[in-house]
């Protein structure tokens, strides 16, 4: 009964929300107001007694807030002044009255009304609040001197004696607060309290204030010094005119001589020099002017006529490639028969002209695996010829610009390689080695070989256009080298260019003799051990072949010799009392390798392993040479489906279909049931899953699995076959032979099962090779079944 009663007497008012500002009592502030409900009560306000109640919202982002969204704590203010702008808008000066606190929301439409009481201020007048007040004081003039905006009608306020209260009032609107920070300072009820908060907030918004000005002054510094650099370099830069020292023409005259000197060819000299002309008359400070000098210094330091003499004597030549080099003969002969055409052709083109010039008969493709010498050959025949040696690398070249450079507009740009290249090697007639053709790569960046065409093209190549360079270069005396893993991925339009020499990979003995006459030394003497004088014993070379190794080539070799160099450099240099045994005796046998190298990286593939039922032997021809696979064919219950694992491309999974038709056709033979196929799942797996295999040269080696599988009798391991299989199992020629007889060899395989029209391959290989392996030349499938299956007593089981 008596709250109604009370809340009948309580006066109430109506309310408006703002967002963030606040007005404190006894100050005042303008404000605009669009709100319709704002608007409204606005309109009621000021026809009844121009008062109402501000209070703050809680979340500025609130549209049309209700009472939760409001703080209860507010100010009640009269309206001074109200002017109705466009767009019912409002323009309202307030003038706080006093802190109230809001009882009760006794509407909400259509504004919102409350009702009140009034939170009357406690005066604390003491010395200590005054000395406070005047800190405050001092402060905020200090924040003006440094620059705080304070509306003039607020400081003007100031000045007059107010009472503690009603100064922490005047202080709290002109600080820059956050809305929170200004309802805090509204609900703090204890003047004294109320004025230190204000001292914190204004000491940081002065040290704020302080740095800013810092920050200013400096840029303005800055800005000062840039000023005042130009303003001096432009006088100097005057005074040099007039003294006849113009710093930028001695620049200018250094390039010319630069020019004159570098002997270009007459035409480029003339554009070289208009380009020189063009950054004269730039300023030294247009940023464009450092990319023409960038320019201008490329070209001064190519070797426009530069060249090695290089007086060919084909004796000579020969000499240094037996040096460097072990084995390779026929490989070396063809190099040397290439020279001595040049060298005639060198002699016509003198005789022909008077000048000397050597153009290359066609281009060598080193082709082979990793390892067997391609680069180090180059370098051979570079060294033989007396001539630089300049080599780039293909390899997942894919953007035409690499090779020829960019143009001159885009940032950074760059010659392509060749010339970067050249201008390493800084002679125009370099040998020029191109690693890698066979992994060049194109997209919509343009497509790299045919710039490489351009460059080969003995027809084109006296005028290389790089796009960066902007004038021609002369290829011509280049002689260039390419080397290729195999042959398939080169784009024919180079690849028909080429002269063509296979590297087929080393067989053991090659590999041992140079791993003593060559690899050994070498390392020993990279690694500083020539002086100690010790020897790696032959049965310990063999063992690192065997079982550190397995590749076509000697890269790893040479690794895992120089691993064990580096071993006997630190026991060396250790000088541990208990010298190990090995390096008293100065040989390093089997066991002194094992110990440096850790235990066999590699057991032997064949020799220690059983015949097994539906697995066969086969012969490879990878990017890193030859390759002995194994082939296994799994026979299960089911429905009559073959099914192929280990990533066979399309060419071996037709030699899978073509297999499964032989067999079927000669069912009775093998004596097997008519119909056998539709009982069953066939399962042809060649492990290492992740190398994609493909080609037609596992033809017979899955036919034969799979007899033997369906037959249950084993295959001999130790026997290796390749040969394409038609459907009526006629065995057809294969490629790679060689590479294949050298893996074969290597992995310790008895006999080799090869197609007869193939038998022409061996005589590249060496004797020993041949003579340690059996070869078995075949036309038909049945042929291989008699060697390759060990039927009993000549027979199938089930054959009647
Ligand atoms: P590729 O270019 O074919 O990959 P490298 O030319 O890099 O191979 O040869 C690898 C290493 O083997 C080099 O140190 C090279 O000198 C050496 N080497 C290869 N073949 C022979 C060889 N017939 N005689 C001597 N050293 C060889």
């Amino acid at each position: 009964m008596s709250m109604i009663l009370s809340s009948k007497n309580q006066k109430q008012l109506p309310v408006v929300a703002i967002r963030d500002g606040l007005i404190y009592p006894k100050t005042e502030a303008p404000l605009i107001f669009g709100r319709q409900k704002t608007v409204k009560a606005f309109e009621d306000a000021v026809k009844a007694k121009k008062e109402l109640i501000v209070l703050l919202q809680k979340d500025p982002r609130v549209d049309d807030p209700t009472d939760r969204d409001l703080y209860t704590i507010g100010v009640l203010v009269s309206i001074e002044r109200f002017v109705s702008l466009e767009q019912g808008e409002l323009q309202v000066l307030l003038k706080g009255v006093k802190k109230i606190n809001v009882l009760d929301f006794t509407a909400n439409d259509p504004y919102l009304q409350a009702t009140y009481e009034e939170i009357p201020d406690v005066e604390v007048d003491t010395e200590e609040v005054r000395a406070i007040m005047r800190h405050l004081f001092a402060q905020l003039k200090k924040a003006i001197n440094l620059g705080k905006n304070i509306d003039f009608v607020a400081l003007m306020g100031l000045f007059s004696d107010l009472s503690p209260n009603d100064f922490s009032y005047q202080v709290a609107a002109v600080l820059d607060l956050k809305p929170v920070e200004k309802q805090d300072l509204l609900e703090e009820s204890d003047v004294k309290k109320r004025l230190e908060e204000e001292v914190e907030f204004l000491t940081k918004e002065t040290a704020v204030l302080e740095l800013e000005r810092k920050i200013n002054q400096k840029t303005q510094q800055k800005f000062e010094k840039g000023m005042r650099e130009n303003v001096l370099r432009e006088k100097m830069k005057a005074i040099e005119t007039e003294l006849g020292e113009d710093k930028e023409d001695k620049e200018i005259g250094e390039y010319r001589s630069k020019i004159k000197s570098a002997k270009m060819p007459k035409a480029i000299e003339e554009k070289i020099l208009k380009e020189l002309e063009r950054m004269q008359k730039m300023s030294q400070y247009n940023p464009e002017s450092s990319y023409v000098r960038t320019y201008l210094d490329w070209i001064v330091t190519l070797p426009w006529s530069k060249m090695s003499d290089s007086d060919i004597s084909i004796k000579d030549a020969e000499k240094i490639l037996n040096e460097d080099h072990f084995g390779l003969k026929k490989i070396k002969e063809r190099i040397l028969e290439y020279l001595a055409v040049m060298k005639l052709r060198e002699q016509e083109s003198s005789t022909e002209k008077g000048v000397k010039q050597l153009k290359p008969p066609t281009i060598l493709c080193f082709v082979g695996p990793p390892g067997v010498g391609k680069t180090s050959l180059g370098r051979s025949i570079a060294r033989s010829l007396n001539r630089k040696f300049a080599k780039i690398s293909l390899g997942g070249i894919r953007d035409e610009a690499e090779i020829r450079g960019h143009r001159r507009t885009y940032v950074g740009a760059m010659p392509g390689r060749i010339i970067q290249a050249i201008k390493q090697v800084q002679t125009k007639n370099p040998v020029f080695m191109l690693d890698e053709i066979d992994k060049i790569g194109h997209d919509f960046r343009g497509d790299p070989s045919s710039a490489l065409l351009e460059a080969l093209d003995p027809e084109q190549n006296h005028a290389f256009s790089d796009h960066y360079l902007e004038v021609e270069f002369d290829l011509s005396d280049v002689m260039f080298i390419t080397t290729a893993n195999i042959l398939d991925t080169i784009p024919p339009a180079l690849l028909d260019r080429l002269e063509v020499i296979h590297f087929p990979g080393y067989t053991e003995d090659e590999k041992f003799a140079i791993e003593k006459n060559y690899l050994i030394p070498k390392q020993m003497e990279a690694h500083g051990l020539k002086k100690y004088d010790f020897k790696i014993t032959d049965e310990a070379s063999r063992l690192i072949i065997h079982r550190y190794t397995r590749e076509a080539g000697v890269r790893e070799l040479e690794r895992q010799i120089a691993a064990v160099c580096r071993k006997v450099a630190r026991i060396i240099t250790e000088k541990a009392k208990k010298k190990p045994k090995v390096l008293q005796t100065k040989m390093i046998d089997g066991k002194a390798v094992e110990s440096y190298l850790g235990p066999y990286k590699y057991s032997s593939q064949v020799a220690e392993k059983e015949d097994e039922i539906g697995m066969s032997t086969g012969l490879a021809w990878t990017q890193v040479g030859g390759e002995i696979l194994f082939i296994e064919v799994s026979i299960v219950p089911g429905k009559g489906s073959l099914m192929l694992t280990g990533k066979l491309g399309d060419v071996m999974k037709e030699s899978c279909q073509a297999a499964l038709t032989y067999v079927r056709s000669r069912w009775k033979e093998f004596g097997l049931q008519e119909k056998f196929y539709q009982k069953i799942d066939i399962h042809v797996h060649v492990p290492e899953g992740a190398v994609p295999k493909d080609g037609p040269s596992a033809g017979i080696a899955i036919t034969t699995a799979l007899i033997s599988a369906l037959t249950k009798i084993p295959v001999k391991r130790d026997v290796a076959m390749t040969g394409e299989i038609t459907l009526r199992g006629r065995v057809l020629e294969i490629g790679g032979i060689k590479e294949k007889v050298i893996a074969a060899h290597r992995a310790g395989i008895h006999t080799i099962i090869m197609p007869k029209e193939n038998k022409k391959d061996l005589i590249e290989l060496p004797d020993k090779t041949v003579s340690d392996l059996k070869f078995v030349y075949v036309d038909h499938m049945d042929q291989v079944v008699e060697v390759a299956i060990m039927k009993k007593k000549g027979k199938f089981p089930n054959v009647k």
